[in-house]
């Protein structure tokens, strides 16, 4: 049992809200507060106290026998923010109880004790039906307790520490009509895709019948069913629809021409006269691929197939922006938390690994290895995994994207993750530079020829484009930019403009406003992009700026 106790009107708000949710686990300790501590202290096994942390120390502390005895305690504050495990985290549960508290009430889990598995997704968070002992094997994951994963199909699951051998403790991935054993934890992917036929007018029973039992004689659970799949012309048979809502699933429908090009074990004329495809279930459960688990069945008036098609992998191309914590998107910190594999250079992951969850896989190299990185991120995303290819900046601005997308078939999702590119956060920095047409132009010369890169800069000063160079200048690179400037002085004056920015937005950075004719290119290096102004860009005030519009400046004139 759970007692709870508060001393406030929020407090008992939130009190009600956590036993109207668990009626049968909770009972309410009304009166006088120290009289309530008492006695829940000593009847309950688990206490949530809306209350101080102080308060409740001060109150328990004649109370307290040692570890084995002691009950689990939460502590909620009064804003209801935070969920904090004070006593009691591992035995009594409280660790585990402030995750479900913190679920309820929208407060955040705060656990101290001295295992990283407290980072973890519950169980029941993995966006996955789940059976089985769901409390128990929690409990053993935030107790940094061996937990082992038995995976029978793929699915790109978010990371959870899973153990690398056996253990006493399993999750079990399946779409087989398995019961969970002791100990263990079932997950339910939606793996399986069931096709269906029916004549017009084919009873909801009758379908459903139909398909329950292909489910059941195959040993598949209807839990892992992803949809009912069938052709275009059925996509409002009544029959169909309420199976597939029964379920709890959504009806796909594909055009009889595309149902026709499936090859299929058992075509038929019926559906041919009827729909104008030799075959509906099985052609409509194959489209998109898998394996035939139940090849086509018949009821009077339905028929019904059941393929499995395997989790695709997942691979985010995530930009963590210039360095600085706050300039990392928020949902770049989701999918890098959503990842079990991460892939990047070194001193990237180094900037964001205190984000990661505790069993994400991490694959980092050295400097060049981008190819490899590229092809490492998607072979990952092919075995079926959730994967995080990252990149400073903008991983798609002369970075990761291109190359792994390059690699990557359509056998896998794709999700980018915009970032804060270099240019821009120079920009901020120097004022507003970037106010009208504006390039960016990388000066390395590594994959590029170097009279493509003259020509396009050629083309940016001869149409007056605000340029911003990337790769400016490295130890072993240093004549291509005083070339690029020189260019671009041959259409710009010596006063143009221009800023220096290093390592924007991390804790050594530098800014410099200077001009065409001013700029030491010694000064520049990899760490550094260079902006330099059109002929309409003014220092005004310390700051770059460049006019919004040409007619503004003519009548400033
Ligand atoms: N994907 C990155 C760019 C990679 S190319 C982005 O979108 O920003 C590497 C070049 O980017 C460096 O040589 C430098 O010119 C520039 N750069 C990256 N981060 C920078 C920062 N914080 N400050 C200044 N320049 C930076």
């Amino acid at each position: 049992m759970i007692g709870l106790i508060s001393a406030t009107a929020a407090g008992a708000a939130a009190r009600d809200r956590l036993a109207a949710a668990w009626p049968d686990r909770t009972r309410v300790y009304d009166g006088p507060v120290p009289d309530a501590v008492r006695r829940a202290f000593a009847e309950c096994e688990q206490l949530v106290c809306f209350l101080a942390t102080g308060a409740v120390v001060r109150l328990m502390a004649p109370l307290l026998a040692g570890k084995a005895a002691d009950p689990g305690v939460v502590c909620v504050d009064e804003a209801g923010r935070f969920a904090v495990s004070l006593l009691g985290g591992h035995g009594g549960g409280a660790n585990a109880l402030a995750v479900e508290v913190g679920e309820v009430l929208g407060a955040r889990p705060v656990v101290t004790t001295a295992t990283d598995a407290v980072d973890l997704p519950g169980l029941d968070t993995l966006g996955l039906p789940v059976e089985g002992d769901v409390a128990g094997v929690s409990r053993a994951l935030l107790d940094g307790e061996p937990v082992a994963l038995d995976a029978e199909v793929t699915w790109p699951l978010p990371p959870v520490p899973f153990a690398d051998g056996p253990a006493a403790h399993t999750v079990r991935l399946t779409d087989r009509a398995v019961e969970a054993g002791p100990r263990e934890v079932l997950l339910r992917p939606p793996t399986l895709v069931v096709g269906v036929g029916a004549s017009r007018g084919a009873p909801a029973d009758e379908v459903l019948g139909l398909v329950e039992e292909a489910l059941r004689d195959a040993g598949l659970s209807a839990r892992s069913v992803a949809e009912l799949a069938t052709v275009d012309a059925k996509s409002d048979e009544p029959g169909i629809l309420a199976a597939a809502a029964r379920l709890g699933v959504p009806v796909v429908t594909y055009s009889a021409e595309e149902l026709s090009a499936v090859d299929v074990p058992n075509p038929s004329a019926a559906p041919l006269a009827a729909v104008g495809t030799p075959s509906v279930a099985e052609a409509a459960a194959l489209v998109r691929g898998g394996q035939l688990l139940v090849p086509k069945r018949k009821s009077a008036m339905a028929t019904c197939a059941v393929v499995r098609r395997p989790g695709r992998g997942r691979l985010a191309v995530v930009g963590l922006g210039p360095g600085a914590r706050d300039l990392l998107t928020p949902r770049a910190r989701d999918e890098l938390r959503r990842a079990s594999v991460l892939v990047g250079l070194d001193q990237y992951v180094d900037q964001i690994r205190d984000l990661l969850r505790p069993g994400t896989r991490v694959l980092e190299s050295g400097l060049g290895a981008e190819e490899e990185r590229a092809r490492t991120a998607v072979a990952e995303a092919r075995a079926g995994h959730a994967v995080a290819l990252i990149g400073s900046g903008d991983a798609g601005v002369y970075a990761m994207a291109s190359p792994a997308l390059a690699e990557a078939s359509d056998d896998i999702d794709v999700v980018g993750v915009p970032g804060v590119t270099a240019a821009l956060a120079a920009a901020a920095i120097l004022g507003a530079p970037l106010g009208h047409d504006h390039v960016s132009i990388s000066l390395s010369d590594l994959h590029t020829p170097w009279e493509v890169i003259e020509r396009r800069v050629r083309a940016a000063a001869e149409a007056d484009l605000v340029v911003t160079f990337y790769n400016p200048r490295s130890r072993g690179r240093d004549w291509q930019l005083p070339k690029a400037l020189a260019v671009l002085a041959g259409h710009r004056t010596p006063d143009t403009p221009v800023g220096v920015v290093r390592n924007a937005s991390r804790p050594d950075g530098s800014a410099r406003l200077t001009t065409l004719g001013a700029l030491d290119p010694a000064t520049v290096d990899m760490m550094t992009v260079v902006t330099v102004g059109n002929t309409a860009t003014r220092d005004i005030a310390g700051r770059m700026v460049t006019p919004r519009g040409y007619r503004w400046q003519e009548a400033a004139e």
